[in-house]
């Protein structure tokens, strides 16, 4: 099974893909953790993307089409991935379609969680609390500017995602509002059809 999960920062969208992982046995592909792995690595592409990301903005194009092509090469990707965090600009679409058909693979869905941006503040501020509760590092980019810079960067990069795949009749979008587990029920649906 092969699917895209998209939604804005906060949308729950790590939240369901680790419980589509369990269900399906398929591995998660965040190009954010890849991304902050490689900074925290400190590699050559960390390197590049570490103030970016601080920020708020979005990498380059091909420095997260390069990571993606990679890693579903890699053997444990053979049952399946969900792509979380990725693809968030029209480009990185197109080049996910070229990719997947060098591949020989197909996509079986992509999930939109629709989320009001009131409440995705909210979310983030009450992970940020929880986070610091419990003694945990919070993410550079999980403060107010960073935040509001990732919201700006979604709706003006991220959103057209949504209709490239709308206008291709592949898209499903569930109520990311509801409860976690009626989302997850929801998803299920649109993967049982
Ligand atoms: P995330 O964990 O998905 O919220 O991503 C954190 C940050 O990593 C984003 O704000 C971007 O700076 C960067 N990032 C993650 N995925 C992508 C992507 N597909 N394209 C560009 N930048 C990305």
């Amino acid at each position: 099974m092969k699917l895209i999960l998209l939604g804005p920062p906060g949308a729950g969208k790590g939240t369901q893909a680790q419980r589509l992982v369990e269900k399906h046995g398929i591995v998660q592909l965040s190009t954010g953790d890849m991304l902050r792995a490689a900074v925290k690595a400190g590699t050559p592409v960390g390197l590049k993307a570490k103030d970016v990301m601080a920020r708020g903005e979005l990498v380059s194009d091909d420095i997260v089409v390069g990571i993606i092509e990679d890693r579903i090469a890699e053997p444990d990707c053979i049952n399946g991935f969900i792509l979380d965090g990725f693809p968030r600009t029209v480009a990185q679409a197109e080049a996910l379609d070229a990719m997947l058909t060098r591949h020989g693979l197909k996509l079986d869905a992509v999930i939109e969680l629709e989320v009001d941006e009131a409440i995705l503040i909210e979310r983030i501020e009450t992970r940020v609390a929880e986070m610091t509760a419990r003694g945990e590092a919070v993410r550079p980019d999980d403060n107010a500017a960073a935040l509001h810079k990732r919201l700006e960067a979604y709706r003006a990069q991220t959103a057209p995602v949504a209709s490239y795949y709308a206008s291709r009749g592949a898209l499903h979008a569930v109520d990311g509002m509801a409860p976690i587990d009626q989302v997850t029920k929801a998803i299920a649906e649109i993967l049982d059809t």
